[in-house]
């Protein structure tokens, strides 16, 4: 059988040449960005930063010019009026056609100085947390947040509708980059809703005495961590032979492609939990983009629906699996063959620690229940300062008094408060909301995932994990761009981006399991 289905003849054909060879292109084009991305948080010296930023700008220039190219246009316009009769080519063009309408929108010298604005936002910031504060970093900050509005009012007008609705603000032509579809006017009252349920149950759990983990307390060592978090990597399944795990600050997933994944992971002598969840979120990640779609690696689908969906993979390793019983059976014994001060320790003792509740300062350590209201935090904040109505200089304050109000807690200082992320040094407004979508589909891709393989939690027992590794990969992976995220989870869960499967996930767990 050929490997490709026939080709269309004649104009068609020519122009499916062009995209084809564009998108190879574009693809091998974001490869070597990811991979000078994936170099600048590991291994790059600290005085290659002003360069570096340079290199991906340029990368980054070549890639908008090649996607927002007259050539492109021209073979896009000739496929839109001729859809190929292959589903995956007329996907492609659909799919392309989005990013070349992104791309055409924006300029390419306003994508260059993003590319440098980040480079410099995330430096500031750097220096910012090492004792200079705030104040180092807010002029870097207003830059990308005029740069980013920049950016939406330029997006705004090719930004699609559905279903109607309202005219969409500055802060969804954002959040549309990473979640196709989504807009402020769903996203909204789905978190108001979700803050209705949440606050009450954390409120019912915090009155409880907290799960006694002084066993986590201690010095654990850094090497046999690192040893137990490669020994999780293959009890997932994470192909070690297509991809590779470092160390870094913040740990991070990069897909170069399917065959060369790269994940990092963080590890903190006195917090052994750390770098064991940090690599099943990171391997989460790194499972979907090993699992892409290879065969269609040429074009635009060979890439994740969104990052919400993402995140979705990362939440559910790290809490649906990760946070389970079953999941510590299997697991906790291996721990300590690594670590043996947890060697007296049970699963069910394990278990109950790992799910502790608490109202804390960190997003990036918060359990599974406060977590969502860290997001809604940023959420409000951001689409103040999109709004323009919020000033830059009035962020800390504004941070704290949301975080005692959502949170009932207030940072001592700014490390753990308005400069604890790294997302904003990137510019990278509308993209916390996909955190809390990647919950909230992970609580209902899960809850599918018992449907349809019954037996998993005997199954994550007894350490056999492939089973679900291949359910998402067939399910959600495989899929790549070929359809919307919440396409994709519709169909397999029969029903979109909703909160009744993570409310139902956290009420079973936490007012039943750990009662
Ligand atoms: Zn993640």
């Amino acid at each position: 059988m050929p490997a490709h289905p026939k080709a269309p003849e004649g104009a068609d054909a020519a122009a499916w040449e062009t995209l084809s060879r564009a998108m190879s292109e574009l693809r091998a084009l974001a490869g070597v960005s990811g991979l000078l991305g994936w170099d600048q948080e590991t291994y790059m010296p600290p005085k290659a930063s002003a360069a570096r930023g340079e290199q991906v700008a340029a990368i980054e220039g070549a890639i908008h010019d090649r996607l927002a190219s007259a050539e492109v246009r021209g073979a896009l316009e000739r496929l839109e009026a001729h859809p190929p009769e292959d589903a995956d080519r007329a996907a492609a063009v659909r799919e392309l056609s989005r990013d070349h309408a992104q791309a055409a929108a924006v300029p390419g010298a306003l994508v260059r100085a993003i590319a440098r604005a980040q480079s410099e936002g995330l430096e500031a910031w750097r220096v910012a947390r090492q004792g200079e504060g705030f104040g180092r970093f807010a002029p870097a900050l207003s830059r990308l947040l005029e740069l980013r509005r920049e950016q939406a009012a330029a997006l705004l007008p090719v930004l699609g509708r559905p279903g109607g609705g309202p005219a969409p603000e500055p802060y969804d032509a954002l959040l549309d980059l990473s979640e196709p579809g989504l807009r402020v006017v769903a996203l909204e009252p789905l978190l108001r809703g979700l803050c209705a349920w949440l606050v009450p149950l954390l409120d019912r759990i915090t009155a409880r005495p907290p799960p006694d983990d002084s066993f986590l307390h201690g010095t654990f060592d850094g090497e046999a961590q690192w040893r137990f978090t490669l020994e999780l990597l293959d009890l997932m399944g994470f192909d070690r032979e297509a991809g590779r795990q470092d160390r870094s600050v913040h740990p991070f997933t990069v897909g170069l492609d399917p065959s060369d994944v790269r994940i990092t992971t963080r590890i903190h002598e006195h917090l052994p939990l750390s770098a064991a969840f940090s690599t099943l979120h990171e391997a989460g990640h790194g499972l979907y983009e090993q699992q892409l779609p290879a065969a269609l690696r040429q074009t635009v689908l060979c890439a994740a629906a969104s990052n919400g969906l993402h995140e979705s993979q990362s939440r559910l390793w790290e809490n649906q699996v990760g946070r389970s019983l079953p999941f510590w059976r299997v697991a906790l014994p291996r721990m300590a063959r690594h670590l043996p001060q947890l060697s007296g320790v049970s699963p069910e003792r394990f278990f109950r620690a790992v799910n502790r509740v608490e109202r804390s300062l960190v997003r990036v350590e918060a359990d599974e229940v406060t977590y969502n209201l860290h997001i809604v935090l940023r959420f409000e904040l951001e689409l103040l300062l999109l709004r323009g109505k919020l000033e830059v200089r009035d962020l800390p304050a504004a941070w704290d008094e949301r975080s005692e109000r959502l949170l009932g807690i207030r940072p001592p200082g700014e490390v753990e408060g308005v400069l604890q992320d790294i997302h904003w040094a990137w510019g990278a407004f509308g993209y916390f909301p996909s955190y809390t979508v990647g919950n909230l589909y992970a609580a209902s891709l899960f809850a599918a995932a018992r449907r349809a393989l019954p037996g998993l939690e005997g199954a994550i027992e007894r350490g056999e994990l492939s089973g679900l590794k291949e359910w998402l990969g067939r399910n959600v992976h495989a899929v790549g761009r070929r359809r919307q995220a919440e396409e994709i989870v519709r169909a397999v869960t029969g029903q979109g981006l909703t909160d009744r499967d993570l409310r139902e996930y956290l009420e079973r767990k936490y007012l039943g399991e750990l009662a």
